[in-house]
């Protein structure tokens, strides 16, 4: 039997894997065909792994974190009290309800979860053992999970254009593009998927067979981190995104402008996606494999390293499949070449910080200005462009 993603509610890392922490791990044991959460003595849960059982134990986690714990329910009365000041402000100004910053916190954050949920939802990797298995039971281990890593690869990949293209076809229908847009925005012609094919998915099926032959040769502990998703707080998670988003931005910011520093690298890589010289969804398909790599691989992969290995936080699979679908969402959102209030930097807390400062209005048009312009705009947010210079402000 497969087993469930599991999450472990304990208070630090150390408590979860020291020494003694063998019995805060979770067992098969607490496995629920019915799809219903079991906790055990030591705090511990796991979630069943199918999509309805997924979402539902997804949800009760939400519950608990939110609702029964003092930090959550003050994270949800910070959010109640900006939502009702967003909606008096749009009363006020005769602003569409789709158009407040709370309803496109609510879009951006449950498009996002939902993909995650699926992607979690995919059936439980086998663990690769090049000793103890026949090859042939080896190779279909490592055949399997590279198959199922591929797939949640692509469920949050191509899952975060679906959706923004269905939200901008008809949630924000009345949004004018920036420019005029001469190709077909629908990334679901076929010469989009030819052109996905060609690069995206590429980078899709090398990168996680990659990810697979490296997990293969994880020590049994690091493996087990993995599996086994431990510290999914509220608190933790949070503070996990805003290092994420830093670590992710600086090198993405770097990589970028290496693809555009030598006229060789340029032609060869980068420019496949500067054809597009005003951005729509069908953007998102115009990378090189390298482009992928650098822009999105890398940066992801480093800071998620960061976390586990600098902070000495683990984190699994369920919370890092989380922090993923968040950044492919705002990759793939800042190509939607029109301002849609569905692309935040810290998106679990937009609703806030977008109250005191309206930070993310300008984060499409800034890369929109960046294939329109160039040479400027090189990181996917405004941060570091504007710290060293390179920015160009929409107006
Ligand atoms: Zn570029
Ligand atoms: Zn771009």
């Amino acid at each position: 039997m497969a087993r469930g993603v599991a999450v472990v509610f304990a208070k630090s890392p150390t408590e979860m894997h020291g020494d003694s922490g063998k019995d805060t791990m979770p067992s098969n044991e607490d496995d629920s065909p019915t799809g219903k959460r079991r906790r055990s003595r030591s705090g511990s849960f796991s979630v069943p792994m199918h999509p309805v059982g997924g979402l539902k134990a997804w949800w009760e986690v939400l519950e608990d974190e939110f609702f029964e714990n003092k930090f959550g329910r003050l994270f949800v009365s910070a959010a109640a009290v900006c939502a009702l000041a967003d909606f008096m402000r749009a009363r006020r100004n005769g602003t569409k309800i789709q158009d407040t910053r709370t309803v496109g916190c609510i879009l951006e954050n449950s498009g996002v979860l939902t993909l995650a949920s699926l992607r979690s939802a995919l059936p439980e990797q086998e663990r690769v053992d090049y000793k103890g298995d026949s090859v042939i039971e080896t190779v279909r281990e490592f055949v399997k999970n590279s198959i199922l890593t591929i797939l949640g690869g692509m469920i949050v990949e191509y899952g975060s254009v679906v959706l923004l293209h269905l939200l901008q076809k008809t949630v924000y229908r009345h949004v004018r593009w920036f420019r005029p847009v001469i190709r077909d925005p629908s990334p679901f012609t076929m010469r989009s998927l030819w052109e996905w094919s060609k690069g995206n998915a590429v980078a899709q099926i090398g990168g996680n067979t990659f990810q697979v032959f490296v997990e293969s040769f994880l020590h049994d502990d690091d493996y087990n981190k993995l599996v086994d998703t431990p510290n999914a707080r509220l608190g933790s998670f949070l503070r996990n995104f805003i290092v994420l988003r830093i670590v992710n931005d600086i090198l993405f910011y770097l990589g970028h402008r290496l693809l555009h520093v030598h006229p060789f690298i340029y032609r060869n890589i980068h420019k496949r996606h500067h054809s597009h010289m005003t951005t729509s969804l069908p953007t998102n398909f115009m990378f090189h494999p390298l482009d992928v790599l650098v822009e999105a691989a890398v940066p992801i992969g480093v800071g998620l390293t960061v976390i586990g290995k600098l902070l000495g936080v683990p984190m699994g699979r369920f919370e890092s499949n989380v922090m993923v679908s968040y950044h492919s969402w705002y990759d793939a959102g800042t190509h939607m070449g029109k301002n849609i209030p569905l692309v935040s930097m810290f998106a679990p807390f937009s609703l806030m910080y977008n109250q005191i400062w309206d930070f993310d209005n300008k984060a499409i048009m800034f890369h929109e200005l960046h294939h329109n312009k160039i040479l400027c705009n090189y990181g996917i947010t405004s941060w570091l462009d504007r710290l060293v210079g390179t920015a160009v402000m929409p107006k």
